[in-house]
């Protein structure tokens, strides 16, 4: 416990020791809150494109870096105007009575000429800058390896932008014939043109024609761009800042390519940051901001204590191959040459980097695409439109009918009361004549009476089959199916009728192979279609001619069979007698009456239980009805009873058989 606690005395001493003695051996970088002031010099006048972006790329880094004393004035040698001895002398003592000795810690010359004029001051023990430290940046004559007349010069050295910008030149389109290098007269210029006269010569080809177009004016540009041949193949390489002749103003850069474009237009790269917001093709551009950046960087060393003998010149940053999405296509250059590390500027994120004709192929698929969706669409609008109006249409309908089918059972129901009314006096009327004295008269009097009853009868039978088929068209006539024995149903049927058939002396037979056949049917609806077709067959038969009845049944149906020996049906007939209202014989002057409604309601309610009717029959021979019912029974318990009455039902069928 104590030789622990011992130990770790040791250690907090030796880690006090440490703190104190570290700082001394490497001295730390502490920002001095001293003014720092630095004097940038600036070849050219205010505003001039790449010297602004250099400058602007400085001043950022200066106001991130901590030290908030550094002080920064610039100085512009507009050398343009005027480049002679006499200036620059003058000059010189302009910054030497500007800035006297001790006012200035540090000189930045951001381009060429500036470092001409600074670095001799800097060598010399009279000047005002003497040994003060200079930093230098854009001197072409800089490159890697060249020796830096004095220890307190320091600075970023050129890459070979020209010979990189010729590499991507060539990589974008390698047939080219000509190329015309239009730039300024200035050091920078100069340089431009040497180093691609040089560059072509040595690392391409020599059958490529260089025309050297140098000028501070464009009209001068201008017109030695339009006298130049005319080339299929040529390019213009662009760089630098000119004016107009005669008011001396600077062009803008997109004026600059606009009035270059008018005198030759061909692609045109450039090495210049300028132009990079103009419709040049592209180029190898030396961004003027990172060069700032990496000169306050350095100067950063300075102020935090490295002596400038001890600050290496560095390499610029590398420069960045940069192509014009849209200029690209104006110029027609295939997109599969543009070298993979180039930066494609003005390309919106939904377009795409691919040759022409996969561009054209893609447009022309992009409008059969639209055309085909526009087309769809509209088609699905007309036909939802269709449909809708086709659905009111259907709804309209199925109102309408319902309101017709409603209409018809009011109606028939309505008349059934008066009938009944008649009915029930007609009956009355029979009693109280029966006690009459007279009988002639009373012979007479029953005659019309009976007349009466039996259209009464025909009143109540249309009534009936009107309902009955509305009903059963509307869907709401319901079975109500128990298990009967069918032969029983039907031969009672027979019975009743057995009397009218004898008035047309018409002889009746009712066969059957059982004597039960039980079934699952709806007794009344059954009675009904034996009735129809009975009524039927005795309206059909001559005198002297006979009905014969058979009823028969096996696995799966029962079989109820209606022969007469009557008029029989034509064949092309036989499939529209089922048809409602439909009658052979539809003249006025047709021999028996009804109103063609009561096959369609027998077809129906043999539908309705699912089974068949179809007739055979031959003209003057006569006719055979056969209805295959389902032999199945029902699980439904039958009410106990016998056979309704059904005399009043066989009258009604019978009122407009027999005269
Ligand atoms: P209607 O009330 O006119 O008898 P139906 O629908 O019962 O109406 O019969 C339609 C038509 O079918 C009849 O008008 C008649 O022309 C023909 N028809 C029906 N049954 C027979 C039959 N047994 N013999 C000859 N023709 C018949």
């Amino acid at each position: 416990m104590i030789k622990s606690n011992h130990i770790s005395h040791k250690i907090f001493l030796l880690l006090i020791l440490l703190s104190l003695w570290l700082p001394a051996l490497y001295p730390q970088a502490v920002p001095t809150s001293e003014p720092f002031n630095v004097l940038i010099v600036n070849s050219y006048h205010m505003g001039h494109k790449w010297e602004t972006h250099v400058m602007e790329g400085f001043a950022r880094s200066v106001e991130n870096y901590k030290n908030p004393n550094v002080n920064i004035k610039v100085e512009y040698l507009d050398f343009r105007n005027r480049n002679d001895a006499e200036y620059l002398s003058t000059f010189k003592q302009l910054l030497e009575a500007k800035y006297p000795k001790g006012t200035i810690d540090v000189i930045y010359t951001i381009d060429d000429e500036a470092y001409e004029v600074l670095y001799p001051e800097v060598l010399n023990e009279e000047s005002a800058f003497h040994n003060i430290p200079l930093f230098f940046s854009g001197v072409n004559q800089l490159e890697e390896g060249t020796p830096i007349p004095s220890p307190s010069i320091t600075g970023i050295y050129q890459r070979d932008v020209t010979l990189q910008l010729l590499h991507f030149i060539f990589e974008i389109d390698d047939t080219i014939t000509q190329i015309n290098v239009v730039t300024e007269n200035s050091n920078y210029g100069l340089d431009l043109i040497t180093q691609v006269k040089e560059l072509i010569h040595t690392y391409w080809r020599d059958d490529v024609a260089i025309n050297l177009i140098q000028s501070d004016y464009i009209e001068d540009i201008q017109a030695q761009l339009a006298a130049l041949p005319a080339d299929t193949n040529d390019i213009v390489i662009l760089g630098g800042e000119f004016q107009h002749r005669h008011t001396g103003i600077f062009l803008e850069p997109h004026e600059t390519v606009s009035l270059i474009t008018s005198a030759k237009n061909v692609p045109i790269y450039s090495n210049d940051q300028t132009y990079l917001t103009t419709p040049i093709v592209g180029g190898c551009i030396d961004i003027g901001q990172e060069q700032g950046r990496s000169v306050f960087l350095m100067m950063q060393m300075l102020m935090e204590g490295t002596p400038i003998e001890a600050i290496p010149s560095r390499l610029s940053p590398n420069p960045r191959w940069i192509v014009n999405y849209t200029s690209i296509y104006d110029h027609d250059i295939n997109v599969l040459n543009i070298p993979q590390q180039s930066i494609v500027i003005n390309k919106k994120f939904y377009q795409l980097l691919i040759p022409t004709h996969v561009k054209n192929i893609l447009r022309i698929f992009i409008v059969i695409g639209l055309s085909a969706l526009i087309i769809t669409i509209f088609l699905m609008c007309k036909h939802f439109r269709a449909s809708k109006k086709a659905r009111q249409e259907l709804q309209n309908k199925v109102n309408h009918e319902k309101l017709r089918t409603d209409f018809i059972i009011n109606l028939s129901h309505e008349l059934r009361t008066p009938i009944n009314v008649i009915l029930t006096a007609l009956s009355l009327l029979k009693n109280e004549l029966a006690a009459h004295q007279d009988l002639t008269r009373r012979k007479i009097i029953d005659t019309q009476l009976d007349n009466i009853n039996k259209n009464t009868y025909r009143l109540l039978k249309l009534s009936n089959n009107i309902v009955d088929s509305t009903k059963l068209e509307a869907g709401k006539l319901t079975l109500n199916k128990e298990n009967w024995n069918i032969v029983e149903v039907v031969e009672d049927i027979f019975t009743c009728i057995v009397d009218f058939a004898h008035q047309k002396e018409i002889h009746v037979i009712f066969d059957t192979e059982e004597e039960e056949i039980l079934c699952a049917i709806d007794k009344e609806l059954i009675q009904r279609v034996i009735l129809n077709l009975l009524s039927n067959a005795i309206k059909f038969t001559p005198k002297g001619g006979q009905i014969h009845g058979y009823i028969r049944q096996d696995m799966e149906t029962v079989t109820i069979e209606i022969t007469d020996t009557g008029i029989g049906i034509p064949e092309d007939k036989l499939s529209h007698i089922f048809y409602r209202f439909y009658q052979i014989d539809n003249s006025l002057t047709r021999v028996n009456e009804g109103s063609g409604i009561g096959l369609c309601i027998v077809k129906d309610i043999i539908t309705l239980h699912d089974g068949d009717i179809r007739v055979e029959s031959q003209l003057e021979k006569g006719s055979r009805f056969i209805i295959s019912l389902p032999n199945i029974l029902s699980d439904k318990e039958r009410q106990k009873g016998y056979l309704s009455c059904i005399e009043t039902a066989v009258n009604v069928e019978m009122s407009d058989v027999i005269k």
